[in-house]
């Protein structure tokens, strides 16, 4: 295993229902001609945390940190769900248990890319929860 020392959240600037998906959110990163989704994780609308990239692999999902981080994305634009919102938490206690990580080593995108808004939501919220 890589050595991981931080988390980056994004999310997938679309509340389009037909992009709520691994399978859409992958093809878009292998239309730009990247091997595989970018991110390691996604959680759907529903919830439900789907794998996209192994863990092993490092990420392709945020510019100059992807080589020691694990990528996040949640679908959504301007909407997101409590269920959402409640597995990103479980997942992140889980991640910062296995790698030792600690909660000041979670970042949202526009953390590094100040032209960006992602992750599109108050992380300060879920960061006061682990
Ligand atoms: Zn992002």
């Amino acid at each position: 295993m890589r050595n991981i020392n931080k988390v980056i959240i994004h999310c997938s600037d679309s509340d389009n229902p037909h992009h709520d998906n691994v399978k859409t959110i992958r093809q878009w990163h292998l239309d730009r001609g990247w091997q595989d989704i970018g991110y390691h994780f996604v959680i759907t609308k529903n919830g439900r945390i789907k794998w996209g990239r192994s863990l092993e692999m490092i990420g392709a999902h945020c510019k100059g940190h992807n080589i020691d981080s694990i990528g996040i994305c949640l679908t959504g634009r301007n909407n997101f769900t409590q269920e959402q919102f409640h597995f990103l938490v479980v997942l992140l206690k889980k991640i910062m248990r296995e790698f030792k990580i600690p909660k000041e080593n979670i970042f949202g995108h526009n953390h590094f890319n100040k032209h960006k808004t992602c992750p599109n939501f108050d992380l300060s919220k879920i960061i006061e929860q682990l």
